[in-house]
């Protein structure tokens, strides 16, 4: 227990502590919370589905129909005819022979890493890949290796080195704490030239990337058969929670089959993937969301460079990231600008390296350039004034 203690309180003397802000309402962007009335920069709903009349109208109706929970593990009876229909619609959507939905985005890459690598698998992961990828690879008890973020030489060095082993390569899309977007094409290229399997994490992607919203595959013109599979994560773009994972018959067979985190888990209330299909519509049909967060996205790109704001990266993706560097810093920024009605992320290691402690900014659909300038502006003062 001392042990425990310790370790506490050396979580808080380094400025790691955690704490939860509760959210007393929410509609779209503007949220109460701890009774102040503040405009969210820190969700990931970049589309603003999660507050959608039309997906909550089917959430209800999906309670009224099925109740409150599934009762049971997928394989055993929670399998219901949402699940089947969100199935199906999605895989036809991105084009991949099938899909299967998991609970979570966590589940879904514990499930597939754990199908497609064993003791002796070697998995090629970026240093950056999200600590669901990395715990499935430990999971699997697979070698782990891990490249310098986006170095696609040092992973095929990796790759050269795994020769006869059965070989995973891992990557995200859009880099969740970096807001850059991997090169896919390169990757895609070195899992075929080292005949290793390829699992993409599409979790920032999926919903706004590609046509109409697509994600990954449609960005970078992948099929099935480039691939392994594809994990995406619905808590994101979807606005909802699950994680659904798309790939040939014979992969989705598999994880059927084999991933125990699929099949030892009650499976996700049928009214949410009820209102999942809701926000499949949605999502496809309104590009002007797609539209009007590239332009805000622009906006803030432009707006943050005459600031001379240090942004982690350039790239065309809603999530922004400027590096602070010490941890006490990032939180101090954060707790200045929430004084000031925005709420926005203090991402602190062991999420990010150390040393590189940073504000994390969410673009959504709905935010305004009014409001995105004044954030950048209580920011560049912030920083100035220091
Ligand atoms: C959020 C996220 C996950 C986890 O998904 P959940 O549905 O929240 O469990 C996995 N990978 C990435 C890249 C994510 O951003």
């Amino acid at each position: 227990m001392l042990k425990m203690q310790t370790k506490l309180a050396a979580n808080a003397a380094s400025n790691l502590r955690r704490k939860r802000i509760t959210i007393n309402k929410r509609q779209d962007n503007n949220i109460i919370a701890d009774d102040q009335s503040l405009i969210n920069f820190s969700h990931n709903d970049y589309l603003s589905i999660a507050t959608d009349p039309r997906v909550r109208q089917a959430f209800i109706e999906g309670v009224d129909k099925y109740g409150f929970g599934s009762g049971s593990a997928p394989v055993v009876s929670g399998y219901y005819a949402p699940h089947q229909e969100f199935e199906q619609q999605f895989a036809e959507f991105i084009g991949f022979d099938r899909a299967i939905v998991f609970n979570s985005g966590y589940h879904a890459n514990l499930g597939v890493i754990t199908t497609f690598a064993k003791r002796d698998s070697m998995i090629v992961a970026d240093k950056l890949c999200h600590a669901s990828m990395i715990d499935g690879a430990i999971l699997a008890r697979a070698k782990l290796l891990r490249y310098i973020h986006n170095n696609t030489m040092q992973a095929e060095d990796l790759l050269l080195r795994a020769a006869s082993k059965s070989k995973l390569l891992l990557t995200e899309s859009v880099y969740s704490m970096e807001g850059d977007i991997a090169n896919i094409n390169a990757l895609a290229k070195l899992a075929k030239r080292y005949d290793s399997g390829l699992i993409i994490d599409d979790g920032h992607g999926i919903g706004w990337l590609g046509e109409q919203g697509k994600g990954v595959c449609d960005y970078a013109q992948l099929n099935q058969n480039d691939l392994t599979c594809v994990t995406m994560p619905l808590g994101k773009a979807f606005g909802g929670v699950g994680g659904i994972v798309v790939g040939s018959n014979e992969t989705i067979e598999a994880l059927l089959q084999f991933a125990r985190s699929y099949r030892y888990s009650t499976a996700l209330p049928p009214a949410i993937v009820h209102a999942a299909i809701t926000a499949l519509k949605v999502i496809r049909a309104e590009n002007w969301r797609r539209e009007k967060l590239k332009s805000l996205i622009q906006f803030f790109i432009t707006q943050a460079k005459e600031r001379n704001l240090n942004l982690s990266s350039a790239a065309l993706t809603p999530i922004k990231c400027i590096i602070v560097g010490d941890n006490q810093a990032a939180v101090t920024l954060q707790q200045k600008l929430m004084q000031q009605g925005f709420l926005v992320a203090a991402i602190r290691p062991p999420t990010v390296p150390k040393g590189s402690a940073r504000i994390r900014i969410s673009l959504n659909c709905l935010h305004t350039e009014a409001q995105v300038a004044s954030l950048l502006s209580v920011i560049a003062r912030s920083v100035a004034t220091k």
